[in-house]
């Protein structure tokens, strides 16, 4: 379809996403797309660069920034991730908000809000409402309602499904008359690679659990395309100690080929095509400390 034929009023912009790590930003967009393109995993910080994902309706084209997350920055890795959410919201028409409604604000969530409270409309989803205790959701949403007094607040469930189509519509209304800016079929334009980077990293911390929690980081280093053959990528899995390298590659390496086997199957159902994956491992002591090793790892601030 063609910007003349869409209709009158078409609305278009950028929504960023922020809340702290673990309320169900991935899963919410992930439920909005209706698309497997993000990494979703039960840690937190699995999505380490912004991405974005593109909701193309007959009467509005949203365009949705990921962010790492805002939290307490402690290591160089926290602060670089903290300055990609800010620049995220900057650059956005509106802020979408993400609680955990069944639990109560803590001191995270507060400096969410705090970094919202510029001058970027607000829309607050209060997610898992299918976990929410009947006896403290009253609270709780006056809590998170305390944080933002101007926003307007929505109980959603990302994992479920509830309330998405009244979100999508509360989105859609707060967004200004515009184009669309990418085509119908299009759904995201994050790197290939930086996904598959994502994906890698999920199938391993799925898989290792809590043996080498947040010492794991991926480098995609070759990325080519082989036509009809698909597509070969060539990737390293960087730990912070010699110890850590030993239980990624596991037992005659029975480790390293299981998070090699889930990242590939995932990375070909996102593609749509075949993958032929390669991993290796390195030690990279205190990387997530080092400035320069994390440029490397391609942390950029600013993208
Ligand atoms: P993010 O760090 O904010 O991107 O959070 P994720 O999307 O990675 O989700 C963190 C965890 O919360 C995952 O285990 C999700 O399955 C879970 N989750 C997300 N949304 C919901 C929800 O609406 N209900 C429930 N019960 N779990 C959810
Ligand atoms: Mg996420």
């Amino acid at each position: 379809m063609t910007d003349q034929q869409l209709p009158d009023g078409h609305r278009s912009g950028y929504v960023a996403l922020a809340g702290k790590p673990n309320v169900g930003k991935s899963t919410l967009l992930n439920s909005l797309l209706q698309q497997g393109v993000m990494a979703v995993s039960s840690k937190p910080q699995t999505t380490r660069r912004r991405q974005i994902g593109i909701l193309t309706l007959p009467k509005a084209q949203v365009v949705f920034l990921d962010t790492p997350g805002i939290h307490a920055p402690r290591h160089e890795l926290g602060k670089l991730m903290l300055g990609e959410a800010i620049t995220a919201l900057a650059e956005a028409d509106l802020a979408l908000a993400v609680f955990d409604v069944h639990a109560a604000p803590e001191g995270v969530d507060a400096q969410v809000a705090q970094a919202l409270g510029g001058n970027t409309p607000n829309l607050v989803a209060l997610n898992k409402i299918d976990l929410a205790d009947p006896a403290s959701l009253q609270e709780h949403w006056d809590a998170y309602q305390a944080l933002l007094p101007e926003a307007e607040m929505l109980t959603v469930s990302a994992l479920r499904g509830d309330n998405l189509a009244e979100l999508v519509e509360r989105i859609v209304s707060r967004l200004p008359v515009g184009p669309r800016y990418y085509s119908e079929g299009e759904v995201t334009d994050a790197f290939e690679r930086d996904i598959a980077a994502d994906l890698i990293r999920a199938a391993g911390m799925q898989l290792l659990r809590q043996e080498v929690p947040h010492a794991l980081a991926v480098h995609v280093d070759d990325y080519q395309e082989r036509g009809e053959g698909g597509a070969f990528i060539g990737a390293t899995v960087f730990v912070e100690r010699e110890s850590q390298k030993g239980i990624v590659i596991g037992k005659g390496g029975h480790m390293l080929r299981d998070i090699g086997t889930l990242a590939r199957r995932q990375i070909e159902a996102m593609s749509g095509r075949k993958v032929y994956l390669e991993l290796k491992v390195k030690v990279l002591p205190g990387w997530r400390d080092d400035e320069r090793a994390l440029h490397r790892l391609g942390y950029k601030a600013g993208h």
